[in-house]
């Protein structure tokens, strides 16, 4: 209902001041006295008269222009004489308001309506303390600062702005400012309950005017806390705010930023800014995303890419990456940078019998010893399972290189202790020295390898430098690798036969299978020339197989108390069945396993293997022997002798050299002799060259020999004429002995 407004018929108007703002357009101007023109009185009336009605109707029409320009106007406008009395309003004031015509008089006093609105309960802030809150109210109205907002009943808010005029009534506008407090209200439980946390920053300082619930508790600090804080005060590193223009840049929304919370600890974090005016003034709303969990996996996720998960050591890409870094170093100085590639010793053997447990910890142990010996700023890295890399800049001369080198070989060198076992492992390195081999990361790592290579083959557990030309010896191990498995294939390999001699009687016991390649162009190949590349790529299995069928089936055609000794490789075990190998090929050949003896070495043993060993045992069940190969080299050590029981020891040649005039040697020599006759095991000389060696050798007691002196290793066709030579010479005083 539209409340009753002043009538400009009805009622005569109280003309408001304002009113003189629409006073009529053309005044008539006001002649001074003196000239003045004589008129008659009744013609001076009537003309003022006329006058005034003509004044009364143009302030009558100014009036009505008022109101209407005040009713098209958006927010209520309120007019009040100086003791506080309606004089005009306009439409929307009386809507805002609600108000029926008894209220809405022209010349009623506002602080009456007010009464009448509390007394109603029309204001519900005054509810409970009515006197006190239209006192309030009152003060404001006539000491009017700024604006202040009125809460209705009915839900509206409504803004009040009044100001006094200079008659010393009062001007009051009303905006129904409802609907933004219901969006102010939305936003700020949208801000307050939003689990993301969120911050209000001061554009200017970035000082905090307010953050959520979620922010509270994310930081650790209170609200009040918060608001002693600026966004810069948060930020761990950056001085600049998270925030870049009134449109973000795209990089600056991609980036991210480490907080520090009030315990301390940081979190990195991504900030989505928005500007928005808070309280009035220019601010930002950040919303915080915490990814400090997404950041520590992409790291994870870095660093696993990078390093070897095995050890935590850096992998091949970044050994290349850090290369990279320390060449271009180098290139600028006078320095010289080693490249180390360091190959474990006989490591798939110890990974194959004690376990990859075993075997993975021995890595971490290795890798640890490795770093313990080097600076801070050298690298090492692991290449492959059993090979590490390790690259020292700053060196002045190779020597310093190789001192590296025996530094790293003496820290690996000690027993681990692992899991119960005492492993032994050693390693063989390669060397290259960069600029003087190369300055490119590739290059220097494939000449090392090289190195390595060459190492192992031929001075294994210690070092060697890059030669110029270990290329074309590369390429021709490589072809030998490619001829040595088409020999195999074509079964072209073949043993020579060397006699087992008794010392007491001079007797042959047997004959041990030594592997020999007949090479087209090259001639006979020794064994030491490719069973260590047979190894290297695996196809010592299949050489293995190879000597083992035609030793047991020449064998088979000998004399029935002449055996066949055949080297095992510690890798034939790691790779194939040996117990039904060779259960395959007594049954092929019917050499009955009694005259079989298979020789192998302590590497074997000393992986203490509980499936090398009940392979072992299963293989002596059968009847079969074994022999313990190369005694005193290597890691011997006396409690291999206890873990299996031995059928023969074969002392090492080196030991057998010199014998004569050695007298550790002999005392060697002499104690072995005694551990074999306490452990009632058959005791072997390898390598026996001289009469010396063999006089001595039988002084001692030894039961065994073998070497040059009796025979050289023979074709299989030459066996038969020894033997039958046996025979013929059984009464002879040196038996078998042929020069
Ligand atoms: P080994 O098992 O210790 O074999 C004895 C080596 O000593 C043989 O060398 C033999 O020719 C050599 N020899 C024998 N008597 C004397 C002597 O009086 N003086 C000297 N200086 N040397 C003597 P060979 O045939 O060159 O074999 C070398 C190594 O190759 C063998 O050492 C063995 O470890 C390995 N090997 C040979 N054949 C096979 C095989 O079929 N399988 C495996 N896995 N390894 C084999
Ligand atoms: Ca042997
Ligand atoms: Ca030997």
């Amino acid at each position: 209902m539209r409340p009753v407004r002043p009538s400009k018929r009805k009622k005569p108007m109280r003309v408001p001041k304002v009113r003189a703002a629409f006073r009529p357009t053309k005044p008539r101007p006001r002649l001074p006295a003196s000239q003045t023109p004589l008129l008659s009185n009744a013609d001076e009336i009537t003309r003022t008269r006329a006058e005034a009605a003509t004044a009364i109707a143009e302030a009558q029409k100014a009036h009505e222009r008022l109101v209407e320009a005040i009713d098209i106007l958006p927010q209520g406008i309120v007019f009040l004489d100086s003791e506080g009395r309606y004089i005009l309003w306009n439409k929307k004031y009386a809507e805002i308001y609600n108000r029926s015509s008894d209220q809405f008089v022209s010349g009623a006093r506002l602080q009456d309506t007010i009464r009448i609105g509390v007394a109603r309960g029309d204001y519900p802030e005054a509810i409970g303390r009515e006197e006190e809150w239209i006192a309030e109210r009152l003060a404001k109205l006539f000491h009017p600062s700024g604006s202040h907002e009125q809460k209705l009943s009915d839900g509206r808010v409504i803004l009040i702005e009044e100001r006094l005029t200079d008659d010393g009534g009062l001007i009051g506008l009303r905006v129904d400012i409802t609907a933004r407090k219901q969006r102010e209200e939305s936003f700020r439980l949208l801000f307050d309950s939003n689990p993301v946390p969120m911050i209000v920053c001061a554009l200017d300082d970035g000082k905090i005017l307010g953050v959520n619930d979620a922010a509270a508790g994310h930081y650790g600090y209170s609200r009040a806390e918060f608001k002693q804080l600026s966004i810069r005060s948060l930020q761990a590193f950056d001085s600049e705010p998270p925030w870049a223009d009134e449109r973000e840049s795209e990089e600056q929304a991609a980036r991210t930023w480490k907080h520090v919370r009030a315990d301390g600890t940081l979190i990195d974090l991504a900030i989505y800014s928005r500007h928005l005016a808070y309280e009035e003034k220019p601010a930002v709303l950040l919303a915080l995303m915490d990814i400090t969990e997404r950041k520590r996996a992409e790291a994870r996720l870095a660093f696993l890419a990078q390093h070897d998960a095995l050890t935590g050591l850096p992998n091949r890409n970044l050994l290349r990456q850090q290369m990279d870094e320390m060449l271009v170093h180098m290139r600028r100085g006078s320095d010289k940078m080693a490249v180390l590639v360091l190959g474990l010793d006989n490591f798939k053997s110890i990974n194959d019998t004690l376990g990859h447990g075993v075997g993975d910890k021995l890595l971490r142990g290795v890798a640890k010893r490795l770093r313990s010996v080097l600076r801070e700023e050298d690298i090492v890295a692991r290449l492959d399972s059993d090979e590490f890399a390790v690259v020292q800049g700053g060196l002045a001369r190779p020597e310093d290189a190789a001192q590296l080198c025996r530094r790293l070989l003496q820290a690996i060198a000690d027993p681990y202790q692992l899991d119960g076992h005492s492993v032994v492992i050693g390693a063989t390195i390669g060397i290259t020295m960069a600029p003087i081999d190369g300055d490119d990361a590739e290059k220097l790592l494939k000449n090392a390898d090289m190195a390595l290579s060459r190492a192992k083959t031929e001075t294994r557990g210690t070092f060697s430098f890059f030669e110029a030309g270990m290329d074309a010896r590369a390429q021709r191990r490589r072809r030998m690798e490619i001829e040595l498995r088409d020999a195999i294939r074509r079964e072209a390999l073949q043993p020579y036969y060397q006699p087992l001699i008794d010392l007491s009687t001079g007797r042959i016991t047997g004959f041990e299978a030594l592997v020999r390649w007949p090479h087209p162009e090259r001639g006979m190949i020794p064994p030491s020339e490719f069973i260590p590349i047979a190894e290297e790529t695996g196809l010592i299995s299949a050489l293995g197989r190879l000597m083992l069928r035609q030793a047991c089936h020449d064998a088979a055609a000998w004399p029935d108390d002449v055996r066949v000794a055949v080297n095992l490789s510690p890798l034939q075990f790691r790779v194939g069945n040996v117990l039904s190998q060779v259960m395959d090929v007594l049954k092929q050949s019917g050499l009955p396993p009694t005259r079989l003896e298979l020789e192998i070495t302590e590497t074997l043993v000393l992986e203490k293997s509980g499936q090398v060993l009940a392979t072992l045992h299963a293989l002596r069940a059968l009847g079969v022997r074994i022999s313990m190969d190369d005694f005193g080299t290597g890691y011997s050590s006396l409690s291999y002798l206890r873990s299996f029981p031995f059928d023969k020891i074969k002392i090492d040649q080196s030991f057998i050299r010199d014998l004569a005039a050695n007298r550790e040697a002999q005392a060697i020599v002499r104690s072995i002799v005694s551990l074999g006759r306490g452990l009632g095991v058959i005791i072997t000389a390898e390598g026996v060259e001289t009469e010396a060696e063999l006089r001595c050798l039988r002084g001692e007691g030894c039961h065994e020999g073998q070497g040059y002196l009796f025979s050289r290793p023979r074709p299989n066709a030459e066996i038969v004429a020894l033997l039958n030579a046996q025979c013929g010479a059984d009464a002879a005083d040196r038996g078998a002995r042929v020069a």
